[in-house]
């Protein structure tokens, strides 16, 4: 039985890359709490309203908002799930653990990366809604100019991928991940990886930590 993946990193780490290449490769369900949340904006339902100007800005939506989100979107007990984007401080680390993973085999993945790469490849991101597919200008650039290499419709740049939400982002980041790693290393799940390298080397690391 393949451990359920918990994906830790900075924005533009290059956790949803990998993500959609571990899916394909093992047959994972993908839980992207970032995706579900902007779903709720384009579906301007309440929990969207709410969240909107929050995302916009760059900072953490509550804890148990996304949570509940989170729980209403997978089912361990038929699949196993990456986790991506959640958890994101100390709290959402043991309310994950307590109210969806109850002991369930786990790895938490560290995506180690020098934060100056990460401006360049997030206001470089371009992304296909419908399809999933992620581009980059520079790294992965679509064969067609603003157009998805597999559905063919227009690629979008999100709103808090513009370089000053960027940069509150990743601050935000450094000021919640070290609990969540702290918590993760004290239950003996914390793998490391260097995510600085081509994606398809980072991927062979990932294929690695899976089959361990
Ligand atoms: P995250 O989900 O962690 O925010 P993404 O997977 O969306 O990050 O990647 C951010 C951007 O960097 C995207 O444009 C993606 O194409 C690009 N990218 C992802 N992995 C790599 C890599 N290993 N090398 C260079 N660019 C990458
Ligand atoms: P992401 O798609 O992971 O880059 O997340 C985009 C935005 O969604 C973040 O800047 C937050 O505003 C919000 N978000 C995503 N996941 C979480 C989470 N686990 N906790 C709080 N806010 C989140």
């Amino acid at each position: 039985m393949k451990p359920q993946l918990i994906l830790l990193g900075a924005p533009g780490s290059g956790k949803g890359t990998q993500a959609k290449r571990l899916v394909k490769e093992f047959g994972y369900g993908h839980i992207s709490t970032g995706d579900l949340l902007r779903a709720e904006i384009a579906k301007n339902s309440e929990l969207g309203n709410k969240v909107k100007s929050i995302m916009e800005a760059g900072n953490l939506v509550d804890d148990m908002t996304v949570l509940e989100l989170l729980n209403a979107n997978c089912d361990l007990a038929t699949n196993a799930y990456i986790f991506d984007g959640f958890p994101r401080n100390g709290e959402q680390s043991k309310l994950l653990e307590e109210h969806v993973l109850k002991g369930t085999a786990t790895k938490a993945v560290y995506f180690k990366i020098d934060f100056e790469v990460l401006i360049e490849r997030i206001t470089n991101r371009r992304l296909a809604p419908k399809s999933g597919e992620i581009y980059n200008l520079i790294s992965k650039a679509p064969k067609v100019a603003g157009k998805c290499d597999v559905s063919g419709e227009d690629l979008i740049h999100r709103d808090d991928d513009k370089e000053e939400v960027v940069r509150n982002r990743i601050d935000v980041f450094k000021k919640t991940i070290e609990p969540v790693l702290d918590y993760y290393k004290s239950l003996g799940n914390l793998v490391e990886i260097d995510a600085s390298g081509s994606a398809d080397t980072v991927f062979g690391e990932l294929v690695k930590i899976v089959n361990k």
